[in-house]
């Protein structure tokens, strides 16, 4: 991916969580502390702000710069898990990686994520977006239809009961809303379809 697509794609990351910041604050309002949206944008914002710089570098360091600012910025649960996701694909992956090595790299992040959450696919988190997106990329699906994915993942987390993060301590009372986090995680994926799809 040349730079000008890498900071494109940062570009675009931050004008969705951005744009989408009230809804995931909304959502986080429900069944957790409401910061989600603020957490997010703060980030993604922060990486904008140095995009030209990250975009300059080889594809593996500018994923693990972006990786480290979000630990720096987001806070809350989610700015490790998102930190830790891509820190994971940056060392993971090569500069020039084809549709079988970022399918790995995903695997491997996802399982990083799920080693810093001491959490799984099921439990109403981020990482049941990121299971069904890893599966569709591995089954060689388009960019659009890997987005459409990650949106059906997010709102599959409605009926769920929560079993970590904060919306966990409402027990039964999680059912009904959908994970924050999963849905910021489907409007990233997104993001990034669209992007790559594009350059
Ligand atoms: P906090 O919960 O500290 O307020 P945020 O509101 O920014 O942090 O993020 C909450 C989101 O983080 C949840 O919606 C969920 O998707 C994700 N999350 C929380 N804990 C975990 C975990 N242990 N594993 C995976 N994802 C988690
Ligand atoms: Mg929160």
């Amino acid at each position: 991916m040349a730079a000008s697509d890498f900071s494109q794609l940062i570009a675009a990351t931050a004008d969705t969580i951005s744009s989408h910041a009230d809804e995931l604050t909304a959502l986080d309002q429900a069944i957790g502390d409401g910061d989600h949206g603020l957490n997010m944008k703060r980030g993604f914002e922060a990486v904008r702000t140095e995009k030209d710089a990250i975009a300059a570098k080889p594809l593996p360091d500018a994923l693990k710069a972006v990786g480290t600012k979000l630990v720096m910025t987001v806070g809350g649960a989610s700015g490790p898990l998102f930190g830790t996701l891509f820190m994971a694909l940056g060392k993971e992956l090569s500069a020039t990686p084809d549709r079988a090595a970022l399918t790995a790299a995903l695997g491997k992040a996802i399982e990083a994520v799920s080693a810093r959450g001491k959490s799984q696919p099921g439990q109403k988190t981020m990482l049941d977006v990121l299971q069904p997106v890893y599966e569709a990329l591995a089954q060689g699906k388009t960019a659009g239809a890997i987005a459409d994915a990650a949106d059906k993942a997010a709102e599959a987390t409605v009926p769920m009961k929560a079993l970590r993060g904060r919306a966990s301590f409402l027990g039964e009372r999680s059912i009904g809303h959908m994970d924050a986090g999963a849905r910021s995680t489907a409007l990233l994926v997104r993001a990034i379809a669209e992007a790559i799809e594009d350059s």
